[in-house]
């Protein structure tokens, strides 16, 4: 289903044929002491090949670093600045649109502001159709107790579904964000890297939201690939 394991003939079968691309987009980020750095990458992935293989697409090798502004002060967070972020996505956006792609379904898995940001800036101006499959635009509140944040209920429980052996389920912590009343820095830091409630969690709940946003981005695609 990845795109790089074709050969460049069946590359240009495969583009003439569809016209269109899935591009994951991760992170290197704390998630707590309960789930790994590649927590954001992990769930991209997930998503995409699922979408791959209901849809026929392929997806690209992941972007793996993302604009991480409020955790990159703990260990093991590795962020990269906007304007590096965005040039990059963007060559990447320009070289497919030459390449004769004509859509792009991107799925990130680290929604921070400015990383939101960075890929909307990128994709401005090209003539070339990307969307951003949004997480966040996925109704969850009859499924999960707490309010998405980081590392949170929601998060662990996709994790809990789809990657068990990676969540150390006897780290979970829940903690609070305090958020300084009109400061302009972002999120304040907690002790354990978790914002929100995480002992919430369970596969269960993962495996719900996992179908419907699988569903409703599986949906959309279709409809705009005619399919
Ligand atoms: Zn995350």
């Amino acid at each position: 289903m990845r795109f790089d394991n074709l050969t460049w003939k069946e590359a240009e079968e495969y583009i003439k044929k569809y016209k269109a691309i899935i591009l994951p987009i991760g992170s290197v980020e704390e998630h707590g002491y309960h789930l790994p750095l590649s927590t954001d990458s992990d769930i991209a992935i997930r998503i995409a090949e699922e979408l791959c293989k209901r849809t026929g697409l392929k997806y690209l090798p992941i972007i793996p670093y993302g604009v991480c502004i409020s955790t990159r002060d703990y260990p093991g967070t590795i962020s990269v600045s906007f304007d590096s972020f965005r040039n990059f996505l963007r060559d990447i956006l320009i070289s497919l649109k030459n390449n004769g792609i004509r859509k792009v379904f991107i799925i990130s898995g680290h929604l921070g502001d400015s990383h939101i940001s960075a890929i909307k800036e990128a994709s401005r101006d090209l003539d070339i159709d990307v969307f951003l499959l949004d997480l966040r635009e996925i109704p969850y509140e009859d499924v999960i107790e707490t309010k998405p944040m980081h590392a949170c209920e929601y998060e662990t429980s996709l994790m809990l579904y789809l990657y068990p052996d990676k969540v150390k389920r006897d780290k979970i912590v829940d903690e609070e964000i305090y958020k300084k009343r009109f400061s302009v820095k972002g999120l304040r830091k907690t002790e354990s890297g978790v914002f929100g409630t995480p002992s919430r969690a369970n596969s269960e709940k993962g495996k719900i939201l996992f179908e419907r946003i699988i569903k409703s981005f599986e949906e959309f695609i279709k409809e705009e690939l005619s399919i």
